[in-house]
């Protein structure tokens, strides 16, 4: 035995708990990570000898600056940005950037650390990072927005690269802002390429980018109902949410038949018994993208909902459930009432949206349950086809990448069952994401030896 075998599961917690004080974010992607995947290298004497777990759990760098701009009053601001670069064993780093108030180290840790797995999975050659900064683009001009991105990318061009880094969007940050730190990292650098994605379909993005993480977690939902012979065909479903992965979700359940009841942002949720209908979906996506509008006037629009201020959407009876917002959005509490009210499935279209207790809880009932690292990969596959498509100096054709999406989808799902199948007919979603992506990584890991 390696003198370094001896840690068991909480051994292993109480010492990432230890080096990451006051980060609780995380811990948390740590621990749900962990749990799978003590288990699985229970007898693989190498992964433990060669500490390949406690090695992805550290970070490669974490890249923190300030970020100095000025506001439409003359007023100078101050804020941090961040880029962790997590692991980059499999192919450069990977992942987006956050611009949102809530945005600290310890959330951009856990991104990065999920994104790690998640960009695994893809069977794409992508390595796993994340950025962002503490800035609140809420209430912010577009001038401001542009010199925030300008001053943001003055710091983070030095860190990335086409082979060595590729950031791209995420809460906060659309083809508006990629527009915008394309346009500086380009003016310092001087050179044109692939060195972000969700880019502008004129000056090299991808079709589909844009629908991809909603549309990819509606296909994994399609694929997880079909193991019980099942579709999205006349189910009811629950969307937390109202922003890019919401909205696509909502519409890929509308266009496969299913009903759409909810929609929700940090103000409260909408309910509509009648159904969203893409008209609907249509004037959700103006009114949040474009006017930057709250979801409560929803109900103006469209008399025959109610608006819920505060709450979220899970007390809402449905067949499947799609937490689409931010981290931490549906607690234990929320999964048993989902459970209760005879929902089916989970398809996370957002990254940690459920907590461990509820991640717990929807194991212990055993319903089809998909974690946001194997479910709402679909963004970031179609990012990693952006980036051979810049590559190539070309661009492919919508159908080709309708079905390329549809295939790494169905390809994640298989992954999963692979390493989750429990018997009895039981899929375990999250222990099959989490060693399916573990193991790609770290035997990349064991061929580089000690680095
Ligand atoms: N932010 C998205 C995610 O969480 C997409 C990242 C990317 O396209 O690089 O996966």
């Amino acid at each position: 035995m390696a003198v370094t075998d001896h840690v068991d599961l909480n051994g292993f917690m109480e010492g990432v708990k230890k080096r990451n004080p006051h980060q609780p974010e995380f811990v948390q992607a740590v621990q749900e990570v962990a749990e799978d995947i003590f288990d699985f290298i229970q007898d693989k004497e190498e992964y433990h000898a060669q500490q390949i777990l406690r090695r992805i759990a550290e970070p490669d760098r974490v890249v923190s600056f300030r970020v100095c701009w000025e506001d439409d009053n003359g007023n100078i601001r101050v804020q941090r940005g961040w880029r962790v670069q997590n692991n980059n064993a499999i192919g450069p780093y990977k992942g987006g950037i956050r611009f949102h108030p809530s945005v600290n180290e310890s959330v951009l840790k856990f991104l990065a650390f999920e994104q790690t797995f998640k960009n695994a999975l893809t069977g794409l050659p992508m390595g796993g990072g994340k950025g962002g900064a503490n800035f609140n683009p809420k209430g912010k001009s577009v001038r401001e927005i542009m010199r925030f991105c300008q001053s943001f990318m003055t710091e983070l061009y030095r860190h990335i690269g086409p082979d060595v880094d590729v950031p791209a969007g995420d809460i906060g940050v659309g083809g508006r802002e990629i527009g915008f730190m394309f346009g500086q990292y380009k003016r310092i650098t001087n050179h044109w390429n692939g060195v972000l994605t969700g880019k502008g379909l004129e000056w090299g993005g991808s079709l589909i980018r844009t629908e991809a993480t909603g549309y990819g977690a509606v296909y994994f939902l399609e694929n997880m109902l079909a193991t019980k012979g099942e579709s999205v065909a006349g189910k009811t479903a629950v969307i937390s949410g109202s922003g890019n992965v919401a909205t696509h979700a909502a519409e890929k359940i509308v266009q496969l038949g299913g009903k759409v009841l909810t929609l929700s942002d940090s103000g409260g949720f909408i309910h509509d018994p009648d159904g969203i209908t893409q008209e609907k979906i249509d004037w959700v996506k103006a009114h949040k993208t474009h006017r930057r509008g709250r979801i409560e006037e929803y109900v103006e629009a469209f008399p025959g909902a109610t608006f819920h201020p505060g709450k979220t959407p899970w007390g809402v009876p449905c067949d499947v459930a799609l937490p689409c917002a931010t981290q931490n959005e549906l607690l234990g509490e929320d999964a048993k009432t989902l459970i209760a009210n005879g929902c089916k499935a989970v398809s996370e279209g957002a990254n940690m949206p459920t907590d461990l207790d509820g991640v717990h809880a929807f194991k212990a009932a055993k319903i089809l349950y998909a974690p946001g690292k194997a479910s709402n990969a679909g963004g970031v596959a179609v990012s990693g086809l952006e980036m051979s498509q810049n590559s190539e100096r070309r661009s492919w054709k919508e159908e080709e990448l309708q079905q390329m999406l549809k295939d790494i989808m169905k390809g994640i799902h298989d992954a999963c069952i692979r390493y989750g199948d429990q018997g009895g007919g039981y899929i375990d979603y999250v222990k099959g994401a989490n060693i399916a992506g573990f193991k790609k990584v770290a035997d990349a890991m064991l061929a580089f030896g000690v680095v």
